[in-house]
């Protein structure tokens, strides 16, 4: 799945589950009183005869097994109606009962399989049939599902998964043995179903035999089942957009991780994977899709329907099912080995040309990736398909994956190069994940990191293929994807990688920042010790062995270490894998030259310890963590550099000896920023390479400019460094002329900024920043190019713009006054001609600069052109602009129509949230307003993905006084209970800035007040 920053939520719905279920409970509840009373009269009335008592007896038992079982059955629904979906809490209710049952229900009572977690494992589905007929008029659908199942052990039970499905009728025949012979017996095969019920806790439906299924032999499982096209972004869903003034209405299906069983009854864990066959009836006006090509396709019936079969899958697990029911229409490709790409949208985009740009790198990237892992694409064809209205930026489902439009549509005209940048990547993404996720998927979602990780590694690879300038895999992805986590995964409520997750409610939970970015950047710290040769060729092997079926972390590491012995090379990448994804966090590599009189000199002693922000939780836990870190080390002085071999840290200190090392030569760890970690130096050799940046900056890579900057910064802010390290280090930005080392200290400044806005002494800061950012930013100047000139965004000198781009918006934010004058023209221009000349790609900086600084009517101005654009990223940006305001009768208006309104689209409220809170004006307000709204966001963005943490996040990153603090525990002990793990970590967070006030601030103000010279006594 993509992730997606501005996702719109997933509702949270007020379907009163428990009147459903309980009607769908097939026997009425009585009370075991009452059977007890039943019982006794029935032996009075009937002692004459003994004869007769025998028969009573026994219709005496079987009626208490009815009646225990009703009992347990009423109970079930309860407990699953209770409004806690998923929440378990049903084990306790095993034991208080069984003793009166007969020894049927003794047995079923102890091995009641649905109150677990997790599906038996008794009978495996092979195929399945399902037929659906879908009524766009009134959002319903009904279907029939036919299942091919395999039995595994001897068992009474099928048990499989169903949600919010009304489940009709439900047959069972037994077909044969495993080879699939036919059963010729008389009757059929039925087997005879002694009860059918759901177990709503675990969104479960049981069917109970009356005699067990043998194992090796083959079931067929007949279920047939209404259910509504849901008005939420999950399951079977719907959502419309505008055609001509016309509301035209689509439905399509979202079914990770856990939402296929919204759709139909099926085993719904990865694991089960099976061949599907599906067959959808609609109104001939609308279209269908799948993952698979249509095979045939009815002529239209009496009533205006068709029917559209579409061909066998392969081998699959539910969640990558997906259909689609609209009328949009395509634009198609073939690629070299004759597979059909089709991207289908809304007529409109279709006919304006903007699917073109995804569906050409779509051609371009099944070519590198069938090259990558020399494994060929496995469907004949693969569709991509626009949808208004989606939970994440895209979802990779094999053959037909589904993309918010805002991650697949390019209007090349007025689409700045980040838009298209980050579009290119979310496709690359889900074309990797037809490799690693449809192809081999995890096992459990405990291991979701292994698809996710690797299709987030191969965004910066695959776009590399696709725009070798850009360089992405280098440079960005340090910025963008290790400095990033590694901020959160410096805090103490980080987690591991690897997480166990049982409950359905749980897994929502396991789709983090750290398993996207966290494992892309373990896998890259992996190709880079393997070397790409034999990482591709351990890649290759493990999809080769498990393509069609399932893998754990195991199997991957088996593959990897086993291309390595091909080569002589006896790492065991297990042991060393473990050490990262089963511990949370990541450790500092301290590297210092040996002062002791003991070791000659060369020799350098290197120590590891897990990095914490938190000085006191450092202090106390007593740093038990190890790592097996691939550290590499480089020397060098003034002129020249070498490479140091890769040194294995294993222990808590070691001792290296470094050949060409001497007095005046630095030494650099983690060469190009290849390893997931941090390195701290003694403060000598800080002072050496900060004065060869200051000197000779290009002796070092750009990865290790940008890398030294955010170690520093960091190091800092948790305490490991003076504050004036990384400050000193930055004031050799004038001679930079990279974009990456200006991002890395863009990100670390702006982090700075939020905890110092509001202090006196702040313009000693910014007035420092600014001496820094003022050489380069006047010699760079703003962009000429206007709109629909030559030099397209595609062609775009991306690493220019973006130090252009980087470079005004620091100039801009942190006061330049020549940067101010020139956007507030800008948008003068803009009014008074109502021609748009701002350059795309500097429009968010230009919009906000202007609207912060000049009067209410540019405000209204902007809030017009807001509701009259129709290009999506226009749109975001100028909805942006209105939280710069400084006037907070403004914001307050503004916040108030984002939620209460339908002006303000449901997936940016929460931008709009977070963008006040960024503004040091509407800091106080966004954070009020997030108070005092809680239970309304909480109700509407809850279960979705990343919104709920994003906003919290948002709204409380910048908080950091004791009042604050305060006001952030009150808020977590009255309102926080069940919010997930944003709140704890917000508050480590906010805990973390009040800290770094007490400790830190005087020493970071005094070192400005007074900083030492460049050459650095
Ligand atoms: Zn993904």
């Amino acid at each position: 799945m993509g992730l997606n920053d501005s996702s719109p939520g997933t509702m949270r719905n007020g379907r009163g589950l428990s009147d459903q279920w309980a009607e769908s409970v097939v026997v009425r509840p009585r009370t075991t009183e009452r059977h007890i009373t039943v019982h006794k009269r029935l032996v009075l009335g009937f002692a004459l005869s003994i004869l007769t008592l025998i028969i009573v007896t026994a219709v005496a038992v079987v009626l208490s097994i009815r009646f225990e079982e009703c009992d347990g059955q009423n109970r079930e629904a309860a407990a699953g109606g209770s409004g806690s979906r998923g929440s378990g809490g049903s084990a306790k209710l095993n034991g208080s009962r069984g003793e009166r049952t007969g020894e049927r229900g003794d047995e079923e009572a102890a091995v009641q399989p649905w109150r677990n977690l997790r599906l038996p494992g008794s009978v495996r589905p092979r195929h399945y049939d399902l037929r659906l007929a879908v009524y766009m008029d009134n959002f319903t659908f009904s279907g029939e599902v036919s299942i091919e199942l395999e039995c595994v052990n001897a068992t009474r039970f099928i048990v499989l998964h169903a949600d919010r499905l009304e489940v009709d009728r439900v047959t069972v025949t037994a077909e044969g043995g495993v080879g699939g012979r036919p059963n010729n017996r008389p009757g059929g095969g039925v087997m005879r179903v002694h009860r059918h019920f759901a177990f709503p806790a675990n969104q479960m439906y049981v069917v109970v035999l009356h005699r067990e299924m043998k194992p090796m032999r083959v079931y067929r499982l007949n279920v047939s089942f209404d259910a509504a096209i849901e008005d939420e972004l999950l399951g079977f869903f719907r959502s419309s957009y505008t055609l001509q003034r016309e509301r035209r209405y689509l439905a399509v299906t979202q079914f990770s991780p856990i939402h296929a069983r919204k759709a139909f009854p099926c085993f719904d864990e990865p694991v089960y994977k099976a061949t599907f066959s599906l067959a959808l009836r609609h109104d001939q006006q609308y279209t269908s899709l799948s993952n698979m090509p249509v095979e045939s396709s009815s002529l239209p019936d009496d009533d205006g329907t068709v029917t559209n079969r579409f061909a066998r899958t392969p081998r699959m697990s539910t969640y990558y099912l997906a259909w689609a029911v609209c009328n949009f229409t395509y634009k198609e490709t073939q690629t070299d080995g004759g597979v059909t790409i089709r991207l289908y949208a809304r007529p409109d985009a279709i006919s304006s040309g903007a699917g073109d740009y995804a569906l050409h790198i779509t051609k371009r990237l099944l070519g590198f990736y069938q090259d990558y892992f020399k494994v060929q694409y496995s469907l004949p064809k693969l569709d991509l398909l626009a949808v208004p209205k989606h939970p994440y930026a895209a979802m990779e489902n094999w053959g037909l994956s589904v993309f918010v439009e805002q991650k697949i549509l390019l209007d090349a005209e007025v689409s700045s190069s980040s838009y298209q940048m980050e579009l290119t990547m979310v496709v690359v993404h889900e074309i990797c994940h037809q490799w690693f996720g449809d192809l081999v998927t995890p096992v459990w979602w405990e291991d979701v990191w292994l698809k996710e990780g690797f299709a987030h590694f191969f965004e910066y690879v695959g776009t590399d293929f696709l725009f070798p300038k850009w360089n992405m895999e280098k440079q960005r992805f340090l910025t963008d994807v290790l400095h990033e986590v590694m901020l959160l995964d410096g805090l103490s409520s980080s987690h591991p990688i690897s997480q166990e997750v049982e409950q359905a409610t749980d897994i929502n939970r396991v789709f983090d920042w750290i398993a996207y970015k966290k494992g892309a950047a373990l896998i890259r710290m992996l190709a880079n010790v393997m070397g790409q040769p034999l990482f591709q060729k351990g890649l290759n092997d493990y999809l080769l062995s498990h393509m069609y079926g399932n893998a754990a972390r195991d199997d991957l590491w088996r593959k990897l270490s086993q291309a390595m012995r091909s080569e002589g090379r006896d790492i065991d990448i297990g042991e060393m894998m473990d050490r990262w994804t089963l511990q949370m966090g990541y450790p500092v590599v301290t590297i210092s030259k040996n002062q002791s009189e003991q070791l000659p000199t060369r020799y350098i002693t290197i120590s590891q310890e897990h990095f914490l922000y938190g000085q006191e939780v450092r202090n106390s836990n007593n740093d038990s963590l190890r790592w097996q870190v691939p550290l590499t080390v480089a020397v060098g002085n003034m002129s020249t550099t070498s490479l140091q071999s890769l040194i294995w840290i294993n222990n808590r200190t070691e001792t290296h000896r470094i050949a060409l090392m001497g007095d005046n030569t630095w030494l650099l760890g983690n060469v190009n920023q290849t390893g997931y970690f941090r390195v701290n130096y003694d403060l000598q050799n800080w002072k050496l390479l900060i004065q060869q940046l200051h000197g000779n900056p290009q002796i070092i890579s750009v990865g290790n400019r940008a890398g030294l900057i955010d170690d520093a910064f960091n190091l800092a802010r948790a305490g490991y460094l003076p504050q004036g390290i990384p400050l000193q280090l930055i004031g050799y930005l004038p001679e930079e002329t990279s974009f990456l080392p200006w991002h890395a200290a863009s990100r670390a400044l702006y982090q700075l900024d939020k905890l110092l806005d509001r202090t006196e002494e702040y313009s000693l800061f910014s007035d420092y920043v600014l001496k820094q950012v003022a050489a380069r930013y006047h010699q760079m100047g703003w962009p000429t190019n206007g709109p629909g000139s030559e030099g397209s965004v595609l062609q775009a000198s991306y690493q220019t713009e973006e130090l252009q781009r980087e470079l005004i918006m620091l100039a801009c934010s942190f006061g330049n006054k020549q940067c101010h004058r020139q956007a507030v023209a800008y948008i003068s221009d803009w009014i008074s001609s109502n021609k748009n000349r701002i350059p795309p790609n500097i429009r968010d900086i230009v919009y906000c600069t202007g609207v912060s600084l000049m009067d209410e009517d540019v405000w209204e101005f902007i809030w017009m052109k807001f509701h009259s654009s129709s290009a999506v990223s226009e749109k975001k940006i100028l909805l942006e602009a209105l939280t710069c305001s400084d006037n907070t009768f403004l914001l307050n208006r503004l916040l108030n129509l984002s939620l209460t309104s339908d002006l303000v689209p449901e997936q940016d409220v929460i931008d709009v949230i977070i963008h006040v809170g960024r503004n040091p004006q509407g800091r106080n307000l966004a954070w009020r307003y997030f108070r005092e709204k809680w239970d309304i966001l909480n109700a509407r963005y809850g279960e979705a993905l990343f919104m709920n943490s994003k906003l919290i996040s948002g709204v409380t990153e910048f908080l950091n006084t004791e009042q604050e603090l305060n006001e952030l525990k009150d808020f977590i002990q009255s309102s926080g209970v069940g919010a997930g793990p944003a709140l704890p970590r917000a508050l480590e967070i906010v805990e973390g800035n009040v800290r770094w006030h007490r400790l830190h601030r005087r020493q970071f103000y005094q070192w400005l007040r007074k900083p030492p010279s460049p050459a650095l006594g």
